[in-house]
C-alpha cells in the first residue's frame, strides 16, 4: 500500500495507539491546580511503560501559546481556572511517528474548543486517495468561520515518516488552492487550531525544545558529552529538562548555547497568537486510503 509496507504501517499504528493512550491519560490529569510539570511527566511516564520513544517532548501550551511550551525543570506554571491547554503528544515506534492533540479548557470556552475538533472531523471525513491540499484547508477554514474563531494561517499540518515529525506535504489550515493531492498509503498529521484572536502566530522569547541539525565536531569536553547524548535522539526533538538528568543546568546551558552558536541544534521558542487570543488545536495523525485509517484514536473514543 502507498509508499510503505504493510508492516511500517503497522508500526505507524502502533505508534499512534500510544500516543493517543498517553494524550488521553494526560488530560484526564490536566485539572485547576495540578502542575503543567506533573501531568507533562506523567504522560512521560505512560510512553515509557507502553514501550513507545517520543517523537518529541509533550508539550502542553497554554492559553495564546498555540505550541512549543514544554515543562522546565521544576517548572512552577499551575493549572488555573479560566485556561486553555493544548496537549501535544508525538510517539515513535522504530522510528515511525504519531503526533496527537487534544485541547483540554478549564474557562468557559467551549465553542472555541468545538471549533478546532469538528475542522478535524471534517477534514478527515473528506480524506481520500485524489483529494487537494487546497480541499482540505478550505474545509478547516470554513469549519473554523462558522464557529465565529479564524483558523491559525501559519500553523500547519504534515506528513510524518520514519524519524520524520514534520515532513511533506504541509496541511493548510485555510483555503490555499493547492493543488497537490493525497495519495493512498501517505501518512499525515492534520492540526487544526482555532483561535479568537487574529489567526497568526509569532516566535516568542526562548524555548527549551531543540532538535540536531547538523553533524560536526566539537572541541570542548562539556558540550561533546552533551553532545553524544542529543545524538541519541535520532535529530528528533528533545528537551532540557531530559538533559538534566544526566548533567547539571550550568554545563547544560553553556553546551546547549555553544551548540547553537555552531548551528549544530535548532531551537523551538513558544508560538504566541499575535493578538493573544486564546487557541485551541485539535490533532490526529491518519494513513491515506480509501477508507481512512487515523491511527491516534483510542477504539472506544
Ligand atoms: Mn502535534
Ligand atoms: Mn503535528
Amino acid at each position: 500500500m502507498g509508499m510503505y509496507t504493510k508492516k511500517e504501517h503497522e508500526k505507524f499504528i502502533e505508534a499512534g495507539k500510544i500516543a493517543a493512550q498517553a494524550r488521553d491519560y494526560g488530560a484526564s490529569l490536566i485539572k485547576v491546580g495540578v502542575s503543567l510539570l506533573e501531568v507533562t511527566e506523567a504522560v512521560e511516564k505512560k510512553v515509557n511503560e507502553l514501550e513507545g520513544d517520543f517523537a518529541f517532548p509533550p508539550q502542553i501550551s497554554l492559553n495564546d501559546i498555540a505550541a512549543h511550551y514544554c515543562a522546565e525543570p521544576g517548572d512552577k506554571t499551575f493549572f488555573k481556572k479560566g485556561d486553555m491547554a493544548k496537549l501535544d503528544v508525538g510517539v515513535t515506534v522504530d522510528g515511525y511517528v504519531g503526533d496527537c492533540a487534544v485541547t483540554i479548557d478549564l474557562g468557559d470556552n467551549e465553542q472555541l474548543v468545538k471549533a478546532s475538533r469538528e475542522a478535524l472531523d471534517n477534514a478527515i471525513k473528506i480524506i481520500k486517495p485524489g483529494i487537494t491540499l487546497g480541499e482540505i484547508g478550505k474545509t478547516i477554514q470554513e469549519t473554523i468561520a462558522k464557529h465565529g474563531f479564524s483558523p491559525v494561517r501559519n500553523l500547519c499540518g504534515h506528513g510524518v515518516g520514519k524519524y520524520l515529525y514534520h515532513g511533506k506535504p504541509t496541511i493548510p489550515n485555510i483555503n490555499t488552492a493547492d493543488p497537490t493531492k493525497l495519495e493512498k498509503g501517505q501518512v499525515i498529521a492534520i492540526e487544526p487550531f482555532a483561535t479568537s484572536g487574529a489567526g497568526m502566530i509569532y516566535d516568542s522569547g526562548v524555548g527549551n525544545i531543540y532538535s540536531q541539525i547538523a553533524k560536526k565536531p566539537v572541541r570542548n569536553i562539556i558540550t561533546r558529552q552533551v553532545l553524544k547524548e542529543i545524538e541519541k535522539f535520532n535529530n528528533m526533538p528533545f528537551t532540557t529538562r531530559w538533559l538534566t538528568r544526566k548533567f547539571p543546568m550550568f554545563k547544560l546551558k553553556f553546551a546547549l548555547r555553544e551548540l547553537l552558536n555552531y548551528e549544530i541544534i535548532k531551537e523551538y521558542p513558544p508560538l504566541v497568537e499575535k493578538n493573544h487570543g486564546l487557541v485551541s488545536q485539535a490533532e490526529h495523525t491518519v494513513i491515506v486510503d480509501d477508507k481512512v485509517i487515523v491511527t491516534t484514536k483510542v477504539e472506544s473514543s
